[in-house]
C-alpha cells in the first residue's frame, strides 16, 4: 500500500514536470521561433544578395560592353555614304549585309542606320519578314538623344519585332555635321533565362516604376506602384510599352521596399511574401531587384523547432523511461527488502515459536518423566499398600489356613505319641505323614505370601523362554505324569530371548500349567497347549487348556488377590495376582481370553531383547 502510494506520488510528480518542461518549451519556441526565422532569412537575403549582385553585374557588362559599339560603327565610312546618297542603291545592299554581319559578330539581335529622321534605311533584319527597313524611329527617345549628338539609350517593346530589347544609338557624323544615327538593339531574354534557374525572382524596374525585365513572363509591364500620369504619357509618347499591359501588381506591405524589405505579390498562385533587395543601375536608370521568398525560411524555422521539439520530447520520454526503470527497479528492490524482511521475521516468529514449543515439550517431558516417576512409585508403594492391606485383609484367612493345620498337626502330633506309646507304629507313621503334609501346606503358604510380599528389585535381563518353558515343564512332570496330562509344545528350532528373569518367569509359566491342570481335573487324557510366537519386538507365549474356560465375574477378578474359586483345600487364590505383577515388572502384559472351542487361553505379552546380549544373559540363567 505504502508502496503504492509512493509511485503514484512518484507518477504524478513525473506528469507535473513534464507539463511544465512542455509549457517551458512552449513559450520559449514562441519567443525563439522569430528569431530563428529571422536567422534563415538572414540567409536567405545573404544568398540573394550575391545573386542580385551577379544579376547588376551581368547587366551593367553587357550594357558597358554594347555602349561603345553604335559610335564604332558610326564611324564607318559606309555610313556616311549611304546617308549622303540615300537613293544609291549599289550601296545600301552592301551595307545591309555589313550590318548583317557586324550584328552577328557583336551578338546584337540589331544593327540599323536611319537618316536624320529617323527613317532607318539599312537595317541587319533587312533579310526577315519584319524588318527595319523603311521603318521610322524618331519617336524613339535613344533616336532623339543620339541627333542631338549624345549616346542614346533605351529600353522598350520592339515595335516591329515585338521583342523586348536596349537600344544604344550613337550619331552618324558627317564632318562635325549629324546625318543620321546607328542603333544596336540586343535583347534581354537570355538574362531572364538564368534567373529563372535560382529560387529567387529578379525583376529590373525602370524609373516609371515599369517591371521591363523580371524572371517570371507574368510580372513583364507591370509596375510595383499605380503609374504617375506624367509616367503614363511618357510611356506613350515613347511608345515603349503597350500602356494597356502596365497595370500594378497586388503588392502589401511595400515600406522599405526600397533597399531591404518584405514585400508581399497576390498572385493566381495566392499571396507570396518576398524579402525583397535592389541595387541601382545608375547609367540606365535602372533598379535591378531581388524577391526572395520568405516562405523557406519559414519552414526551415519550423523544421529547427521542430527538430528541438521531437529533440526534446525524445529527451523527455528517454528521461521518463529512464525515470520510470529507476523507479520501477526501486519498487521491485523494495518490494523484495520488504519481502525478505518479512520473511526474516516470520522465520524469526516461527523460530521463537519452535523455540518456545519446544521449551514447552522440553517442560511437559521433564513434568510427564517426573509425573511417570512419581506415578510409577505411587504405584509400587500402592501396590506394596494394597498388598499390605491386602495382608491384614488376609491375616484372617491366614490364622484359620494355618491355625487349621496347626490345629491338626497338634492333634496329630498328640495322636502319634499316644501312638507311640501303644507301639501302634503304623498309624503313628501314618500320622508323621500327615503332619509332614500340614507343614509343606504351611511353607508353601508362608513362600507364597513371600512372593506376594517381595518388591520388583531384581534386576531385568535378556531370559531365554524356551529353556525357562523346559524347565517349568520339568518341574511340573511328576504332577503330569500322575494326572495322565501331556504338554503339547509347538517349540521353535531357535531359543527365544525376552526381557525378565528366568526363576520368576518359570514361577508364572508354572502357575499357568497348575491352573490349567486345575481346570482340566477329571478329564481323561488333559493336554496343555503351550506356544510361542513372534511380533517385531514381541513375543507372544500361549497357554491353553481344554477346561470349562472363565465365567463373567471369574473373568473380572482373575488376577485380584486371594481370588479363587477352588474351596478352602484348594488354592490361595495369590498365583495369578503374583503372576500378573512379574509380567508387569517384565514390562509386559498377562491377560487372559476364553477360547472358540472351550477353555482357556492365558496369554504373556513379553518384550523380545537384543540377542548380542545373550552371553551376559547367559550368567543370569542360574538366577
Ligand atoms: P488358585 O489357583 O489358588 O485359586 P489363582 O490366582 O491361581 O488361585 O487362580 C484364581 C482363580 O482363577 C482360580 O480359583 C480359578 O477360578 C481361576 N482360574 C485360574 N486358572 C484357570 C483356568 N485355566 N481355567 C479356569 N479357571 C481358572
Amino acid at each position: 500500500m505504502k508502496r503504492s502510494i509512493t509511485a503514484v506520488l512518484r507518477g504524478r510528480r513525473l506528469v507535473q514536470a513534464l507539463a511544465g518542461g512542455l509549457a517551458l518549451l512552449g513559450v520559449l519556441s514562441l519567443l525563439a521561433f522569430p528569431r530563428i526565422e529571422a536567422f534563415f532569412l538572414a540567409q536567405t537575403t545573404q544568398r540573394a544578395a550575391a545573386t542580385l549582385r551577379l544579376a547588376v553585374d551581368g547587366l551593367s557588362t553587357t550594357i558597358d560592353r554594347y555602349k561603345p559599339l553604335p559610335a564604332l560603327i558610326a564611324e564607318r565610312p559606309l555610313m556616311t555614304q549611304a546617308l549622303k546618297d540615300p537613293d544609291n542603291q549599289g550601296v545600301l545592299p552592301f551595307l545591309n549585309e555589313q550590318l548583317r554581319q557586324t550584328a552577328f559578330r557583336i551578338q546584337a539581335s540589331d544593327v540599323y542606320l536611319m537618316d536624320i529622321s529617323g527613317l532607318t534605311i539599312a537595317a541587319s533584319s533587312y533579310r526577315k519578314e519584319l524588318s527595319f527597313v523603311g521603318r521610322n524611329f524618331g519617336f524613339r527617345p535613344y533616336f532623339q538623344q543620339a541627333v542631338e549628338g549624345g549616346i542614346g539609350q533605351f529600353f522598350a517593346l520592339g515595335t516591329t519585332s515585338g521583342e523586348r530589347g536596349y537600344f544604344i544609338a550613337a550619331p552618324v557624323l558627317d564632318d562635325a555635321r549629324i546625318i543620321g544615327v546607328v542603333a544596336v538593339k540586343f535583347t534581354v531574354d537570355a538574362f531572364e533565362e538564368a534567373w529563372r534557374s535560382g529560387p529567387d525572382e529578379i525583376i529590373v524596374t525602370d524609373l516609371n516604376g515599369v517591371v521591363f525585365m523580371s524572371s517570371r513572363e507574368d510580372w513583364q509591364f507591370r509596375s510595383l506602384a499605380p503609374l504617375t500620369p506624367e509616367a503614363r504619357t511618357r510611356i506613350r509618347t515613347t511608345r515603349q510599352y503597350p500602356l494597356e499591359a502596365v497595370q500594378p501588381l497586388d503588392t502589401r506591405d511595400a515600406a522599405g521596399a526600397e533597399t531591404t524589405g518584405l514585400l508581399t505579390i497576390a498572385g493566381t498562385g495566392g499571396a507570396t511574401t518576398y524579402a525583397m533587395q535592389s541595387e541601382r543601375i545608375q547609367e540606365a536608370g535602372w533598379t535591378v531587384s531581388i524577391l526572395s521568398p520568405t516562405a523557406p525560411a519559414f519552414r526551415q524555422a519550423l523544421m529547427v523547432m521542430a527538430g528541438l521539439w521531437g529533440v526534446v520530447l525524445l529527451a523527455g520520454l528517454v528521461t521518463a523511461n529512464v525515470h520510470q526503470r529507476r523507479a520501477r527497479t526501486e519498487e521491485r528492490l523494495a518490494a523484495q527488502a520488504a519481502a525478505q524482511e518479512m520473511a526474516e521475521v516470520r522465520v524469526a516468529e516461527r523460530t521463537a515459536e519452535l523455540n518456545a514449543a519446544n521449551d514447552q515439550l522440553r517442560r511437559e517431558v521433564e513434568e510427564r518423566r517426573l509425573t511417570e516417576r512419581q506415578l510409577r512409585k505411587t504405584q509400587a508403594d500402592l501396590v506394596q499398600a494394597a498388598k499390605l492391606a491386602a495382608l491384614g485383609q488376609m491375616s484372617a484367612a491366614l490364622s484359620h489356613e494355618i491355625n487349621q493345620p496347626l490345629a491338626a498337626v497338634k492333634s496329630y502330633a498328640d495322636n502319634t505319641l499316644a501312638f507311640l506309646d501303644r507301639g501302634r507304629t503304623d498309624e503313628a507313621r501314618e500320622n508323621v505323614g500327615r503332619i509332614s503334609e500340614m507343614a509343606d501346606r504351611m511353607a508353601s503358604i508362608s513362600k507364597y505370601l513371600r512372593n506376594f510380599a517381595r518388591r520388583p528389585q531384581d534386576k531385568l535381563g535378556p531370559t531365554p523362554v524356551l529353556s525357562v518353558i523346559d524347565d517349568a515343564v520339568a518341574l511340573m512332570s511328576s504332577r503330569l505324569r500322575a494326572e495322565g496330562a501331556r504338554i503339547d509344545f509347538d517349540r521353535p528350532a531357535t531359543e527365544l530371548w525376552v526381557t525378565g528373569g528366568s526363576v520368576r518367569l518359570q514361577q508364572v509359566i508354572v502357575n499357568l500349567i497348575a491352573n490349567a491342570l486345575d481346570a482340566m481335573t477329571g478329564q481323561e487324557a488333559p493336554v496343555i497347549r503351550i506356544a510361542a510366537e513372534c511380533d517385531g519386538d514381541r513375543l507372544c507365549l500361549t497357554v491353553a487348556d481344554t477346561g470349562p474356560g472363565l465365567d463373567e465375574a471369574t473373568m473380572a477378578q482373575v488376577f485380584d488377590p486371594f481370588f479363587s474359586t477352588k474351596g478352602p483345600h484348594g488354592g490361595l487364590g495369590l498365583g495369578l495376582s503374583i503372576s500378573y505383577n512379574i509380567v508387569r515388572d517384565f514390562g509386559g502384559r498377562l491377560s487372559v481370553r476364553n477360547a472358540e472351542g472351550g477353555g482357556a487361553i492365558f496369554t504373556l505379552d513379553l518384550a523380545r531383547c537384543d540377542p548380542a546380549t545373550r552371553d551376559a544373559a547367559a550368567r543370569m540363567v542360574a538366577e
